[in-house]
């Protein structure tokens, strides 16, 4: 089989790229250091399209009963539906649409925090806009990186997505009620996960009967 991979500067500056992370990336410390100063806990979920992210979110946000202790920043391209689903858990929810933009980055998290009420706020969650590939690039400022990956995504997900996996501090199976339907074996995901990202906890769930959400909260170092 021929395989044809791609080596970059062809098509765009590779200088351009590079630019663009390292600015992203002091952006990011910029954002950290403010958290810090805030005592703010900051957690960036990332995950596919309809892997969960919201429901994890949500999942979390009744568990902890925080209430407007804790705020999101809700990514997406085009429309509100998530924020308004996170509003109902009573946390404080900020929509940044980012356009045809699939991942968000530094400078974006920094003008949502200018637009939000952070006072009395202890932990953020930034819900980042569904994709498996370029949100791993755009570190935001977050404390922890969580990726939310799911079953009904099929049995190759970690082998195929290495790089956003290799980012994370927590990684989440969730819909594991749903692994025989689909015919997916959940410990070889945890297995391949191991293999790329050996250190951090590999937790299954279903998030929408709140199952595995205690362990996550312990994995972020939240305090129910
Ligand atoms: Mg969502
Ligand atoms: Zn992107």
């Amino acid at each position: 089989m021929k395989i044809i991979k791609s080596t970059g500067p062809e098509i765009f500056d590779i200088e351009l790229e590079k630019d663009l992370l390292a600015k992203n990336k002091s952006l990011a410390k910029e954002n950290k250091k403010r958290l810090d100063r805030s005592n703010i806990l900051a957690i960036d979920i990332m995950g596919s399209i309809g892997s969960g992210k919201t429901s994890l979110i949500k999942a979390i946000l009744k568990r902890l009963r925080m209430g407007g202790k804790v705020a999101v920043i809700a990514g997406d391209l085009t429309t509100t539906i998530d924020a308004q689903r996170i509003e109902e858990e009573g946390a404080r929810v900020i929509q940044v649409n980012t356009g045809k933009e699939c991942h968000l980055d530094a400078n974006l998290i920094r003008q949502a925090m200018n637009h939000m009420k952070l006072d009395g706020v202890k932990v953020l969650f930034i819900e980042n806009v569904g994709n498996l590939i370029c949100p791993g690039e755009f570190p935001l400022g977050a404390h922890k990186r969580l990726v939310v990956t799911s079953v009904t995504e099929g049995p190759y997900t970690l082998l195929k997505h290495p790089y956003i996996f290799a980012e994370a501090d927590v990684i989440v199976l969730n819909k594991i009620d749903l692994a025989q339907a689909m015919k997916v074996s959940p410990s070889q995901l945890e297995k391949d996960a191991k293999k790329i990202n050996p250190r951090v906890p590999f937790i299954k769930t279903n998030v929408i009967r709140g199952i595995g959400i205690p362990k996550i909260i312990e994995a972020l170092g939240l305090k129910p």
